[in-house]
């Protein structure tokens, strides 16, 4: 968040990139109540310049949550890890969708310190998550081929190779 002037075009090219989703928990800006919100990734107040590569789009929820944060802590080591950059890392590579599409499973460090410090999981998220999936509205069109749950992506691939 921040209170720097971003043009309408850089917001409508932010917007065009992400698809109409927030890039960190995959909800469409039409269907995020607050709406969704252009992001510095690396915050102003580190240095993060207001320019197309460091920037994403991101849902109010997670904005709020991420605020000028950069990083946070694993707490079982208390290592300090970067939050998920969506310009440097796949989605995909961080978290998975579980089966019933309701929760966000990290899958590394990144992804646990990302979706704890962003609250993907809590419960008012999970509840809104499940009456958008009664709509067919989550996970969006254009996070599907990112999130398949449960590597349904991995399975197709496998049995493409196969076939
Ligand atoms: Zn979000």
């Amino acid at each position: 968040m921040s209170g720097t002037y971003i043009s309408a075009n850089l917001r409508r090219e932010v917007v065009r990139r992400a698809g109409e989703i927030c890039e960190y928990c995959l909800i469409h800006q039409d269907d995020a109540l607050l709406g969704c919100a252009v992001d510095h990734i690396l915050s102003e107040k580190h240095g993060g310049r207001t320019e197309f590569d460091n920037l994403a789009l991101s849902c109010t929820l997670c904005n709020r949550r991420k605020g000028t944060d950069i990083a946070s802590v694993v707490p079982q080591t208390r290592r300090v890890v970067a939050l998920f950059d969506p310009r440097a890392d796949s989605w995909t590579d961080h978290f998975r969708l579980s089966a019933d599409v309701l929760t966000i499973h990290p899958r590394t460090e990144v992804g646990r310190v990302t979706a704890r410090l962003l609250g993907f999981n809590e419960f008012h998220r999970q509840a809104e998550r499940a009456l958008l999936r009664e709509e067919g509205r989550y996970p969006p069109r254009a996070a599907r081929r990112k999130a398949q749950p449960s590597g349904l992506g991995r399975q197709v691939a496998r049995t493409e190779k196969m076939g």
